[in-house]
């Protein structure tokens, strides 16, 4: 497979590792790029990782157009017809003291360093087209046989960043690998350390996890390990539906929604808040389980009632009951109907309003709101009704059975 990584590797990377070549150094393809050529996948960016430190490379990178996006910790951007490559002076990181980010970085002329201090064997790979490939913790066997196995000490590993563990099955679930057990094994020894990791990054790498072809297989070993509790702040999960989010679109919210389906709302939103995930997305998921706790439609006017109550979430619950094996064909049907042909009217497109009913009826305001949800309903029985002279009409028939009561 390396002689191929040849011929698919851009000549803008190309171009770039010509150039630190050019000036006595050289360049390597690491990381995530090497592992997707690899395994025959395009990579999403290129990493490059060289022996020039940052000074050199803003020498030999003169006639590029550069970005010092992190020069700090030795990297550089360079623009290559176009393209940004990120190209890293090798470095070695120092002590780790919050099993987060090391207490300071320093660079080394030694590739092998550089690539020890990587967290998984399929990741710590480097290739260079005089060397070819740079393979010393078994990277390629590892990715030939669909395994994620930390370099080194995996128990050290993970006491020094405690991300790599949720890093761990993120890949799983998007590479479709299994963990191997000794990895597995430390994961579940060191999960305290994931209560010193950002909640902004613990949702980064579940809502990767989660969209992932291999979501199933990913969240699996996470509750094997043992890091369930830490992860989802004590929210039981229910490990039967784990196959069934595949079944799904790859869409975070909505798969999340599922695996939480039998939780309230609430649980849900306290979850959210927990990973700080944006407004937007927790609304999401919560939209997506009120719509699935409700009944489901079988009329007409069951169904007006239904997406007018759950406009924002009717469809994705929808999709969870396909996903967990019932059938709402019907259902989901008359709901597009009613959607599609306006007969689900909201309170605002009735055709009196509330100041109408004040003015022309005399009804007080704090009344108005409750006459509009009945009128609201007698349209959503009859949509023919929808014109003020037959509102107006109701309403005073409503306000006088209520009189007369
Ligand atoms: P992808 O970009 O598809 O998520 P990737 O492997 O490129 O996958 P990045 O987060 O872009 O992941 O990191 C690039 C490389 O840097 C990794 O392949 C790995 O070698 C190294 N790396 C990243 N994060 C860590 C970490 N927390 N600990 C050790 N090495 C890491
Ligand atoms: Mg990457």
């Amino acid at each position: 497979m390396e002689s191929q990584i040849v011929c698919r590797i851009p000549s803008y990377v190309k171009a770039v590792t010509d150039a630190l070549q050019k000036a006595g150094h050289r360049g390597y393809l690491v990381g995530g790029s090497l592992r997707d050529l690899l395994l025959g996948k395009t990579p999403h960016d290129y990493d490059l990782t060289t022996d020039a430190t940052p000074d050199e490379m803003l020498e030999i990178f003169s006639a590029f157009r550069t970005i010092p996006t992190g020069l700090k910790h030795g990297t550089l951007t360079v623009m290559s017809e176009g393209n940004p490559i990120e190209v890293t002076t090798h470095r070695v990181d120092g002590d780790y003291l919050d099993s987060r980010r090391p207490e300071s970085v320093s660079f080394t002329r030694r590739l092998e360093e550089d690539l020890s201090r990587r967290d998984f064997t399929v990741n710590a790979m480097a290739w260079n087209q005089e060397l070819g490939l740079v393979d010393l913790f078994g990277g390629r066997d590892d990715l030939q046989r669909g395994v994620i196995r930390a370099v080194g000490n995996p128990v050290a590993r993970f006491t020094e960043d405690a991300l790599r563990i949720l890093r761990a099955f993120r890949f799983s679930a998007q590479l479709n690998f299994a963990i191997d057990p000794d990895t597995l094994a430390a994961a579940g020894l060191q999960r305290e350390g994931l209560s010193k990791i950002s909640a902004e990054r613990v949702f980064s790498e579940i809502k990767r996890l989660l969209v992932a072809p291999a979501a199933a297989r990913g969240l699996a070993a996470l509750c094997e390990s043992g890091c369930e509790r830490e992860v989802f702040h004590g929210l039981p999960l229910r490990h039967e539906l784990f196959e069934r989010l595949e079944a799904l679109p790859p869409e975070a919210a909505l798969r999340l929604a599922l695996l939480l389906c039998d939780h309230t709302p609430a649980k849900a939103e306290a979850l959210c808040r927990a990973w700080r995930t944006s407004n937007v997305f927790c609304d999401s998921v919560t939209d997506f389980l009120a719509a699935f706790s409700a009944d489901l439609p079988h009329t007409s006017y069951e169904a007006r009632r239904h997406v007018c109550s759950f406009w924002k979430g009717w469809e994705g619950a929808m999709q969870l009951r396909t996903a967990l094996g019932q059938n709402v064909e019907e259902c989901r049907k008359i709901c597009h109907t009613v959607a599609k042909n306006g007969t689900a009217v909201e309170i605002k497109r009735l055709a009196v309003n509330g100041r109408e009913l004040q003015t022309q009826l005399g009804v007080a305001p704090r009344d108005t709101g409750t006459l509009l949800l009945q009128l609201q309903d007698l349209v959503w029985q009859d949509p023919a009704r929808n014109k003020k002279a037959v509102l107006l009409e109701l309403a005073r028939a409503i306000l006088n059975k209520e009189m007369s009561v």
